[in-house]
């Protein structure tokens, strides 16, 4: 993930290592350990670590299966989108 860098001026150096699924986190949703450690401090269960993203976005599948609620089938899919979408991102930078 060498090219995978985080977008703060004073964090440059730092390597992105997962990202944030926080639905009132006005912070960028790709984290460093910098974020992490500051902006995404309050909310870290929601920060997910790359390496726990296959996990997640199973079990994170599972719940949205078994959830009868519209609400919650509406606040996963929004999720579960945004996710996606990040991890083929993820993917495709790393091939380069
Ligand atoms: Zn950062
Ligand atoms: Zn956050």
């Amino acid at each position: 993930m060498d090219n995978f860098r985080c977008k703060y001026l004073t964090h440059e150096n730092e390597e992105i290592i997962g990202f944030c699924l926080n639905q009132n986190c006005q912070n960028a949703t790709l984290y460093c350990y910098e974020c992490l450690t500051t902006t995404h401090q309050d909310h870290f269960n929601d920060c997910i670590r790359f390496p726990k993203i296959d996990q997640y976005m199973n079990e994170f599948i599972q719940v949205y299966n078994q959830s009868t609620k519209q609400f919650k089938k509406t606040y996963f899919s929004v999720v579960l989108k945004k996710l996606k979408k990040l991890w083929n991102k993820i993917q495709t930078n790393q091939k380069r």
